[in-house]
């Protein structure tokens, strides 16, 4: 099928840059989420994140202009009726997902395939909210999604290869890099990196190191961009917490199970970068 016009639904971190890149690519993009402040904000974010690849010299400010222009934000979900491709990236709550499957299903035509950026949701239980099972994916991007060349996308049970075909191909016309994995609790992505960065919080939890040594020996020893707690702080401690639970859910198994101090910093709503406090002040 032609994809033209890709509807993306959920406009925060994720969703922003999503659209971002689908408008940069050629793509019009229907950016829907629950109330305008919040597409005020993603369009603010998104001329901000284009404004700086002009100064890059990665496009042009005509290109920056007409990518803008490919952007209608509505709060209105039906008009994602006319889209030849919707990915979802709302909030990672089961629920809010489930309604939104469903009606996505009702709304867009049967042919088109419905993607979701879910970080750790079972693809093929969203797959099975709906009357078309194999035309369900995860296209999972990395934060930030205009630099990050990462997705990984992600067959559920039933998902036919065409829809994995076209999905992967869609992704490279992105500029971003595919990477093929099957349905399984945090896929790859999160299945490696979260018991890591548990792991590192055990660490801090027993008095072995405090948070910047940990950070060091990650940063110096192994050449990471950045430290594991640093990087707990940015991708959001809640975040980290739900993730451990769903690969200890998931798969069952004693090692998944979320560091305590992990536990206690979100009950006390230390949340990392974006409540001011995590493993470090902000
Ligand atoms: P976010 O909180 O920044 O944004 C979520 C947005 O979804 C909010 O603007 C919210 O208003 C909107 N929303 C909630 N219910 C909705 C509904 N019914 N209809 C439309 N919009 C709705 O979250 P995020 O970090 O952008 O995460 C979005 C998805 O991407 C999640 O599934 C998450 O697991 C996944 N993800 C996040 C990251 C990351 O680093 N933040 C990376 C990869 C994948």
């Amino acid at each position: 099928m032609n994809i033209r016009t890709v509807g993306v639904v959920g406009a925060g971190t994720m969703g922003n840059g999503i659209a971002h890149v689908f408008a940069r690519g050629g793509y019009n993009v229907i950016l829907c989420d629950v109330e305008q402040r919040f597409l005020d904000r993603a369009l603010g974010t998104i001329a901000k994140n284009l404004e700086r690849e002009v100064a890059k010299n990665k496009i042009t400010a005509a290109d920056k202009d007409s990518a803008l222009g490919r952007i209608q934000a509505v709060t209105d979900r039906g008009k994602l009726a006319g889209c030849d491709f919707v990915v979802e990236a709302a909030t990672e709550k089961f629920e809010i997902k489930t309604e939104i499957f469903r009606d996505l299903d009702r709304l867009t035509r049967p042919e088109i395939i419905l993607a979701s950026n879910t970080s750790s949701i079972s693809i093929t239980k969203l797959a099975a909210l709906t009357k078309r099972p194999e035309r369900v994916i995860g296209m999972h991007f990395f934060n930030p999604v205009p630099v990050m060349k990462l997705v990984e996308v992600i067959r559920g049970l039933a998902t036919s290869q065409e829809t994995f075909e076209t999905v992967r191909d869609l992704s490279v016309k992105l500029e971003k890099t595919p990477v093929e994995v099957n349905d399984a609790p945090g896929f790859v992505s999160n299945r490696v990196l979260m018991p890591l960065l548990n792991e590192a919080m055990y660490a801090v939890m027993e008095g072995v190191a405090t948070a910047e040594a940990v950070d060091d020996v990650f940063k110096l020893g192994m050449a990471h961009p950045m430290g594991p707690l640093t990087l707990a702080d940015f991708i959001g401690l809640d975040v980290c917490l739900d993730i451990m639970r769903v690969l200890h859910g998931g798969l069952g198994d004693p090692k998944y199970r979320p560091c305590p101090l992990l536990i206690k910093m979100v009950d006390a709503g230390w949340m990392g970068r974006k409540s001011g406090r995590g493993f470090y002040k902000y």
